[in-house]
């Protein structure tokens, strides 16, 4: 049984982020023999016993979920519900018990309270050397009395929280190998964002091994989205203009002002409707406030950035568990780790990048790269093994 979360807050748009989640569950459990249907309040998934830690694993990635619960379910009636709760708590081994009725259906003849008495009777009558115990109980028996059906149930799982994925438009993460853009792309899709996640190489700069390292980063995510492209920029021609041409302390901040500006020609090209990407404020020069306006100032599309005010160790305890930091600490450089600048500017000035830009026409550049993408659809790991 899956409980909504955040998601009944939205009176009007109730039923389009029902419909969203429900088509989420669906993808995520395909492969397996369930049956889901939901009503206003809650999703519920029939499905094999064999099934269950898989499903759990599941459906705990599934954002727009606040808690879930392995239920068993009857009808709304004494007599079945009273059956119900002594079969599964048969299965259990406990020595105390609290027994919690929720009578959602006010319909219901007797009150929770009294039926949390009935309950309480029926086991300590039925199942022998167990007690009571408000306070800490081995057992929580659940009971929820709906008008439909009802439900026992007793560990409560914490969902994943936030917005289905899907109840918001798209968004380009720009994905490095490294730490925390991932963790950023984790965090955008948690609000229900779509994303795609946009790669710069410079090959033969950078190595093939580093982009296989962005694609497996990416298939971490699409644990946690339905889909998720990955677009290639051949980003070799500019970084060898910049390095060329421009002043060595601000090569850094104009190759961002250069992939800011190639992100905000992709949004435009695949109708997304913002940039996110990793950046965290003061973790390094071009993530100064001062460079990050310089670097902002070439696009007018918002760019999101979930880890701005988390430190290293906050992104690090993410990444370990969405799973993504044994995979980005490999050691294969890429673009921005390639050619570093003993002493980048730590507050540029906005009248110096225009000056060293222009001394190559890097507009030429920018359509050849965002006319010669690369898009790579990302595929689960099972998947992508069948097709090799
Ligand atoms: P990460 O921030 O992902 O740990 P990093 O620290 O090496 O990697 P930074 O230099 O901090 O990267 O860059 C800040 C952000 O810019 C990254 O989080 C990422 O969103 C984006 N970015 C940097 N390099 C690339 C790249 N080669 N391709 C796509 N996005 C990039
Ligand atoms: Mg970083």
């Amino acid at each position: 049984m899956i409980k909504y979360g955040e998601l009944s807050t939205k009176k009007a748009n109730r039923n389009f982020f029902i419909n969203t989640l429900y088509h989420n569950v669906l993808d995520k459990l395909n492969g397996l023999e369930v049956n889901v249907y939901k009503d206003r309040a809650r999703m519920y998934i029939e499905f094999l016993d064999n099934d269950l830690d898989d499903i759990l694993n599941r459906i705990g990635k599934v954002f727009g979920i606040h808690e879930y619960d392995v239920a068993y379910i009857c009808k709304s009636d004494i007599d079945s519900i009273k059956k119900c709760v002594l079969d599964a708590c048969k299965e259990k081994d406990f020595n105390t018990f609290k027994s919690i009725v929720k009578r959602s259906d006010k319909s219901f003849p007797i009150h929770s309270s009294e039926m949390n008495n009935v309950i309480g009777g029926l086991l300590l009558k039925n199942i022998p050397n167990i007690s009571v115990d408000v306070h800490n109980p081995d057992l929580f028996v659940n009971v929820e009395i709906r008008e439909n059906n009802s439900l026992v149930y007793f560990n409560k799982y914490r969902g994943a929280g936030g917005y289905p994925v899907g109840t918001q438009k798209s968004a380009l993460l720009m994905l490095s190998g490294g730490i925390d853009s991932p963790v950023a792309g984790y965090l955008a899709l948690k609000r229900g964002v779509v994303l795609d996640a946009v790669y710069f190489e410079a090959v033969p700069h950078t190595s093939l091994e580093a982009r296989e390292k962005v694609i497996n980063l990416s298939r971490k995510l699409l644990e946690y989205t339905p889909k998720i492209n990955l677009h290639v920029v051949n980003f070799t021609k500019i970084q060898e203009e910049i390095y060329k041409n421009c002043k060595d302390d601000y090569v850094i901040t104009i190759m961002r002002r250069m992939m800011y500006r190639i992100m905000e020609r992709l949004c435009v090209k695949y109708d997304t409707k913002a940039i996110v990407n990793g950046e965290s404020i003061g973790q390094v020069a071009s993530q100064t406030l001062d460079s990050m306006m310089c670097i902002n100032s070439v696009t007018n599309y918002p760019v999101i950035r979930p880890v701005a005010c988390l430190d290293k160790l906050e992104i690090i305890d993410i990444s370990k568990k969405i799973d993504t930091y044994d995979i980005s600490i490999l050691p294969y450089e890429d673009c921005c780790t390639v050619f570093v600048p003993k002493h980048p500017v730590i507050n540029p000035k906005m009248d110096t990048c225009i000056y060293e830009e222009n001394k190559f026409n890097y507009d030429e550049l920018i359509n050849e790269a965002v006319d010669n993408i690369n898009t790579i659809k990302i595929v689960k790991e099972e998947d992508y093994s069948s097709l090799l």
